[in-house]
């Protein structure tokens, strides 16, 4: 890639094809992959010349491409703002929540009571089993867990939203033609 120096010696502005850019181990300075060469002077080193402000840009636009996956994953998290810490839906402690605002337990126990009542598509526990097994999966919760909802409640607002949609869903469902 091509890079704005100025050369210390002429005080002359050129751009120079530096190849590859790394970043030194040692010392964490940038590290060419060509030799820095100035129109005037010839070979030049790192110490020989200067980055101009268009250099400074452009290598920091070659260094950036190397974390692409760090950069994801910031812009990930804030995105969907998960891991946030506050008050649980579900038992009013203030631990780390996910995105439906609760903490790991209820999370699970949410989880558990959407199975209990057929909640398939709302249940992440449910979505990694295929819907053959969905069945199964509440006759084992049932039986580890037992038949009552653990959060889910008359008091706790949660599950109103989620039973009327799981109505429009199943009647969808039946209506489908069937091959
Ligand atoms: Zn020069
Ligand atoms: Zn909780």
């Amino acid at each position: 890639m091509e890079i704005n120096f100025e050369c210390k010696k002429c005080h002359g502005i050129f751009d120079c094809d530096v190849g590859n850019v790394g970043v030194n181990e040692n010392t964490f300075r940038p590290q060419f992959e060509n030799d820095i060469s100035c129109p005037s002077c010839g070979k030049r080193t790192i110490d020989d010349v200067l980055l101009t402000e268009l250099g400074q840009e452009q290598l920091t636009q070659a260094t950036l491409d190397f974390e692409p996956e760090e950069i994801i994953h910031s812009e990930n998290d804030e995105l969907f703002g998960i891991n946030s810490t506050g008050e649980c839906q579900g038992c009013d402690t203030t631990k780390s929540l996910n995105d439906l605002g609760l903490c790991d337990d209820c999370a699970e126990k949410l989880n558990r009571d959407l199975i209990r009542q057929r909640d398939w598509a709302y249940s992440s526990l449910a979505f990694e089993v295929p819907s053959s097994k969905h069945e199964e999966l509440r006759e084992n919760i049932i039986s580890v867990y037992g038949e009552k909802l653990e959060l889910i409640g008359p008091s706790k607002n949660l599950s109103t939203s989620r039973k009327r949609k799981k109505k429009r869903k199943k009647k969808r469902v039946k209506g489908m033609p069937r091959r």
